[in-house]
């Protein structure tokens, strides 16, 4: 990795308290980190009406978008098992270019990877 992303990861770990997932019971937090600098967190928020909810990295990356940022250098993502981004997920984030992708477990275990690795030939109409 070409940095470190502690301040990143604290970050995810910190937005996981927020999760709202009384249903599944698997809480996500994301920390999106923008070019400029700043970061932007997120967790997963979910609904009664399943496909309502929403995932932590989009959750992230729509308070930037808001913000108006449009470049990313990375995203850190907590969770008990360290997961990936989902599918959705993955390609929502690809709409703003590669990044670095960290993901967290409960016991510190991270994964190092790219968007283009874990999304290569992301769908792009441009
Ligand atoms: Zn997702």
């Amino acid at each position: 990795m070409a940095e470190s992303f502690n301040d990143l990861i604290e970050a995810a770990i910190i937005a996981t308290k927020n999760s709202y997932s009384p249903y599944s019971h698997f809480s996500v937090g994301a920390a999106l980190l923008s070019r400029d600098g700043k970061i932007y967190t997120g967790c997963n928020v979910e609904s009664v009406s399943f496909p309502v909810g929403i995932c932590a990295e989009q959750s992230a990356l729509a308070a930037a978008v808001n913000d108006g940022k449009r470049k990313f250098t990375a995203i850190a993502i907590y969770s008990d098992s360290g997961v990936t981004p989902c599918g959705k997920c993955r390609q929502a984030l690809a709409e703003f270019g590669d990044m670095w992708v960290i993901t967290i477990d409960s016991k510190g275990v991270k994964k190092d990877l790219t968007l283009s690795k874990l999304l290569p030939d992301a769908f792009n109409k441009i």
